[in-house]
């Protein structure tokens, strides 16, 4: 079978309990690197693949593995799965169990990076799971104390591999290859870029590997993804934030990244007060909530998330610091499938490369367009810029600078102002204390010690409300006068950006809702140049 036959899933002859899932989840066409990786991997080839993030890599390695589980049986651990992030854990993990519905029960996927003791993972370790998904350091200590052992495994599978090096887990990696992997597994890398460290782990854990190196431009073909940047103040972002929001000039829904969590929760709470509601993708949270928020986002509840991709410095004290390398294992953001995100708002600018390949890389995924737009504020920014501008060239595409005339926003100064004054550095506390107090609230291990003392909840519940920002909602209307402008060419400035148009699958996964309440909505009038 050569590549050029292949038009749908069934040119792969896969076990009929895939295809089935397959058919229900609507996907018949296999993406460029699912077309290229899965034929290899079924013919047991160790395979390197670097395809952009969003294009397809989980069922690229997930399907083959599968198939084999499917059809040979055999006791013991028989896939190992490492991801960098807890998130990308939880999601590899639930997609590997939607893909085993049909599969016997005993072919069974167990995730090591939920928060879970040690001692109950070992017991549920205990049943031999076929598949496991961890992050590498949540596996070490089942490997050291022998409750887990890797004799019988047949596939090996670093997920975001860059991400997984980059966050420190060279050595973790190396140990777990050197002393617990039998030398006889199929291995394959999946990365979004390939960097001098990827061609070590390549030799250390590869011997003869095909290596898929998909060119932007084949992945390019239909320029999916379009970029803008827009440049302004770093105080302006906030205004440009409401105007972009409050006018409709970005349709859909957003992931806005701001570059810690300070500044997510300043982006938040300036934005409530305009009766723009939010959700907040927060680090400090415990992995569950957040599982929550992206859950209730990609079904549609929400439709703007701030996140940021960075450490956070917490106000509240993080636990789980016991299991090592909790703060990047919590990394957010990161490989994590946040579904029919429209539009990616760089509040701030990320201060790498490959984590704007990353951000970008939440929209426009499996076959959707998407819009990628960056606020560019301070010349060090610039210097970022221009290395994102240009590394985002050599992959074939190009951020449009978005000449939008910021004295057209200048009738929103005063009112942004007085909102962006209201957040005060308090006010940002005790958000981030509420939210911490809020969890600890809802927490179903701590159900039991707050019902022996019914008091402490009470003072949790109530205290510390100075720094709470009053409602206003006077704000939440843009008032007429905002909007009349005399010269109609001014006006034109204010025209949407233009985003691609979705297609008809993307329009049917949505909800639909606006994110603007429904309203007479007073820029009807604005019309296009
Ligand atoms: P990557 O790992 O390359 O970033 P994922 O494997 O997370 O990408 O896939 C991104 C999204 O595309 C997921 O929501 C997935 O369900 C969807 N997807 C994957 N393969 C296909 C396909 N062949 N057709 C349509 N959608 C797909
Ligand atoms: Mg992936």
């Amino acid at each position: 079978m050569t590549v050029e036959d292949i038009i749908d899933f069934s040119s792969f002859e896969l076990d009929a309990r895939l295809t089935r899932i397959l058919l229900r989840n609507n996907i018949t066409k296999p993406t460029l690197i699912q077309e290229k990786a899965i034929p290899l991997a079924l013919a047991g080839k160790d395979l390197l693949a670097k395809a952009k993030t969003g294009s397809g890599k989980t069922l690229a390695y997930l399907l083959p593995i599968l198939q084999r589980l499917l059809t040979v049986s055999k006791a013991g651990v028989r896939t190992l799965i490492l991801v960098p992030t807890k998130e990308l854990a939880r999601q590899v993990a639930e997609t590997t169990t939607s893909y085993l519905h049909y599969a016997p029960k005993e072919l069974c996927c167990l995730n090591l990076a939920g928060e879970e003791s040690l001692q109950l993972q070992k017991s549920m370790l205990a049943v031999h799971p076929s598949v496991l998904i961890s992050t590498p350091s949540r596996l070490l200590p089942h490997l050291d104390s022998k409750a887990l052992l890797l004799d019988s495994l047949d596939f090996f599978v670093v997920d975001e591999a860059d991400l997984v090096l980059s966050f420190g887990y060279t050595q973790d990696l190396e140990r777990i290859v050197q002393e617990f992997l039998p030398k006889t597994v199929q291995t394959f890398l999946m990365s979004a870029t390939l960097t001098g460290e990827m061609e070590k782990l390549k030799s250390l854990v590869m011997r003869n590997p095909v290596i898929l190196k998909l060119q932007e431009a084949e992945e390019e073909d239909q320029n999916l993804l379009q970029q803008y940047v827009i440049r302004c103040e770093q105080e302006d972002k906030f205004i440009l934030m409401y105007v972009v929001l409050k006018l409709k000039l970005l349709k859909g829904k957003l992931l806005v990244f701001a570059n810690d969590v300070e500044r997510c929760f300043r982006l938040k709470l300036f934005l409530e007060q305009f009766g723009i509601k939010t959700c907040l993708l927060n680090p400090e949270l415990p992995l569950q909530s957040r599982h929550h928020i992206v859950d209730e986002f990609n079904r549609g509840v929400y439709d703007i998330i701030i996140a940021s991709d960075t450490e956070s410095s917490a106000v509240v004290p993080k636990k789980g610091k016991k299991h090592g390398k909790t703060d990047k294992e919590g990394g957010v953001a990161r490989g994590v499938d946040f579904r029919h995100v429209d539009v990616v708002v760089n509040f701030d600018l990320p201060q790498r490369v490959d984590s704007y390949v990353h951000r970008v890389g939440r929209t426009a995924r499996g076959g959707n367009t998407g819009t990628a737009l960056s606020f560019v504020s301070s010349t060090c920014d610039e210097t970022i810029l221009r290395a994102i501008g240009a590394d985002q060239e050599q992959r074939g595409s190009q951020i449009i600078p978005h000449e939008f005339d910021l004295k057209q926003i200048d009738g929103f100064r005063y009112r942004c102002s007085d909102a962006l004054r209201a957040v005060t550095k308090v006010a940002i506390h005790t958000a981030r204390l509420q939210a911490a107090k809020d969890e600890i609230v809802k927490s179903e291990k701590l159900k039991t010690f707050f019902e022996e003392r019914p008091k402490d909840l009470g003072l949790l519940r109530h205290d510390n409300s100075s720094g709470v920002i009053k409602a206003r909602p006077h704000l939440k209307h843009v008032p007429e006068y905002l909007l009349a402008s005399e010269d109609a060419d001014k006006r034109a400035k204010l025209d949407p950006l233009p985003q691609a148009e979705r297609n008809p699958k993307q329009q049917k996964s949505r909800r639909g809702k606006s994110f603007i309440k429904k309203r007479r909505d007073p820029l009807k009038s604005i019309k296009k140049k």
